[in-house]
């Protein structure tokens, strides 16, 4: 180069987000053949994807739908979940897993979640318990699964339905069973930061084709057809069908589920190694359940303490966010959204959701991540925390 040569500017760092989705040549190849076909709402393509994930759930039937929030509803639904009925759950989720509750006309009842899992504490559930309980919706926060014994064993003793909000956890396993193989109703949500996406939709692993009907009925307005032109409705459904386009994208992000779910273990467990540190310790900051067996890696989060720095959350992203870092919030104790409020929830109720969904933040992992991102990440984020340590009384 020579000495007239203007420097040329460092090429900036790229912005790391989150999540971001990976699509391969080969499905968008296929969304547009489908696009061409005539056909691009729901037909051989959501019929193909209903069979693929049929076989993941070990053969149970599966009905596809144009959200992970519909599966939910309409499973309330065949459950003859309704007024006057109330349903377990837990505060610290994304709000659909308690809106459709609300949706169907029914009363969600939080409890508290563990702190180390951040999942719904099998250890309340029980006392949450009443003559008018009908369900319990567990979700498995960042893919890592409840305790399937403990919950199905409470779910058992009471005779209560479970609606398995494993909207983060396909991939993830129960002891060497994959979620979906068994239980009651399971769903799955393919939103567009999922492990597996649709760019929107999801999928309810069903009990039995009775049940499989009616998520069919419920999924467009209750319709029935028999023959060239038979018609019944008998039942209010609503418009929860999967288009085509859409399950074109997900028959392609199928086969990378195992490598994804490995390559997301692989930079969980890198992350873990990177926050193995004196500071860390130290200030007490909290990292997820070193789970690489069970869990599918939706999200690798951890949960600052408050008591140690002098900056909230806000700050701590915006300083990663000015480092050319995306940070997330899953999420704020659905407790005290406005709705819920409303319906007699108060601050102080759940104090380990409370204190999560103040402090819980998740760091950027996809499968595109490389090693160097997640030590970068690590390493930025150490020195904000550092900087603004509130020294020990
Ligand atoms: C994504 C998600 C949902 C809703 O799924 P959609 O497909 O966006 O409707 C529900 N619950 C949890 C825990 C989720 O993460």
């Amino acid at each position: 180069m020579s000495a007239s040569t203007p420097a040329t500017p460092k090429s900036p760092v790229s912005f790391l987000p989150f999540a971001r989705p990976a699509i391969d040549e080969e499905t968008i190849a296929g969304v547009a053949e489908v696009l061409r076909s005539g056909w691009i709402t729901s037909g051989p393509q959501v019929k193909a994807f209903e069979a693929k994930l049929s076989e993941y759930a070990g053969g149970r039937p599966v009905r596809a739908f144009n959200s992970g929030t519909g599966t939910m509803e309409i499973a309330l639904r065949i459950a003859g979940v309704g007024p006057g009925h109330e349903v377990i759950t837990t505060p610290l989720s994304w709000v659909a897993t308690a809106n459709v509750v609300l949706e169907v006309g029914a009363r969600p009842v939080f409890v508290d979640i563990d702190p180390v899992t951040r999942n719904l504490d099998p250890d309340r559930i029980e006392a949450a318990i009443t003559s008018a309980t009908r369900a319990i919706i567990p979700v498995d926060l960042a893919g890592l699964p409840v305790d399937r014994d403990r919950l199905y064993a409470i779910a058992k003793r009471h005779q209560l339905r479970v609606i398995e909000d494993a909207a983060q956890s396909f991939g993830s396993s129960w002891q060497g069973r994959r979620i979906g193989a068994f239980g009651d109703f399971v769903s799955f949500s393919f939103h567009a930061n999922k492990n597996i996406t649709t760019a929107e939709g999801g999928c309810l692993v069903l009990n039995d084709e009775r049940e499989a009907g009616l998520a069919e009925q419920y999924r467009l307005q209750g319709v029935v057809r028999t023959g060239y032109d038979g018609m019944e409705v008998d039942l209010v459904g609503g418009k929860f069908n999967l288009t085509d386009v859409a399950a074109r994208i997900g028959l392609g992000q199928l086969p990378h589920l195992d490598l994804v779910t490995a390559r997301r273990r692989e930079l969980a467990r890198a992350y873990l190694e990177a926050f193995d540190t004196p500071l860390v310790r130290d200030l007490g900051l909290r990292l997820p359940v070193a789970d690489f067996a069970n869990s599918n890696w939706h999200m690798f989060q951890i949960v600052l303490p408050e008591e140690r720095l002098t900056i909230r959350r806000a700050e701590v992203m915006a300083r990663m966010h000015a480092a050319g870092i995306g940070t997330g919030v899953h999420y704020p104790a659905m407790h005290l959204f406005a709705v819920y409020r409303r319906l007699g929830w108060q601050e102080g109720a759940f104090p380990h959701a409370e204190y999560a969904g103040r402090n819980i933040l998740t760091l950027p992992l996809f499968p595109a991540l490389t090693r160097a991102d997640v030590a970068r990440v690590v390493t930025t984020l150490l020195e904000i925390l550092a900087a603004h340590q509130k020294q020990k009384v």
